[in-house]
């Protein structure tokens, strides 16, 4: 193992616990969803491999590479390893990124409608809204471009007809807004489900009639 391998070693183990954790919590199905961390340092970006089980990963399997897609250690990346890479090249303060398919916020993400901010904890943590980011090609780098005007202002969007991306400063941060999306996306759709009109969303000001 090259040192830089060895100094990359604890991200490895922390993105597999992290995934499997994922797919525990229900944000994962099959193999889909991917996760990677940002060393800035060596410009290198250790992401979760291509079509692997989450409960046969091991930490050697995950890939280390640069955001040009040069991979340093390890197999074929995610599929979706460029939505990441633009992500840490346009987005500097961004260590983290988890991407999911989680079924509650993904059905919001089908419909290409926003998770109204009907949350306080969504205003704290979310940034208010869930926004829908414009459709992109599976695995092109337009999934990222796509998600940017939303990102620079907040820590999660929708992917149209597609999923969930969120970030953080650390792998724990991106992983737990990713909870906070699902979690809202669930309560949203369960006070949707009674036909009655959501009366109201928040923003820093307060509480105001919401409008679908
Ligand atoms: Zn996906």
């Amino acid at each position: 193992m090259k040192p830089s391998e060895a100094r990359l070693a604890p991200l490895r183990e922390q993105l597999v616990s992290t995934a499997r954790r994922a797919c525990r919590a229900g944000l994962m199905a099959g193999t889909s969803g991917n996760l990677s961390i940002y060393h800035a340092e060596s410009g290198c970006m250790a992401i979760t491999p291509s079509g692997m089980a989450y409960a046969d990963m091991t930490p050697e399997d995950i890939v280390l590479m640069r955001l040009d897609g040069t991979v340093l250690d390890g197999g074929k990346p995610s599929s979706e390893w460029k939505l990441h890479a633009v992500l840490y090249r346009e987005l500097p303060a961004v260590r983290a990124v988890v991407h999911t398919h989680a079924p509650n916020a993904t059905a919001f993400a089908v419909l290409r409608r926003d998770i109204p901010c009907a949350l306080v904890e969504m205003l704290l943590f979310l940034g208010g809204s869930v926004e829908v980011a414009p459709y992109a090609a599976q695995g092109s780098a337009a999934v990222g471009t796509n998600c940017l005007p939303i990102l620079r202002r907040k820590p999660a969007c929708l992917l149209a007809n597609h999923g969930v991306v969120t970030t953080g400063a650390t792998l724990e941060q991106a992983y737990t807004n990713s909870i906070y999306v699902e979690d809202a996306a669930n309560i949203v759709r369960l006070a949707m489900s009674t036909g009655l009109p959501i009366p109201a969303v928040i923003d820093e000001e307060g509480s105001k009639p919401y409008h679908a």
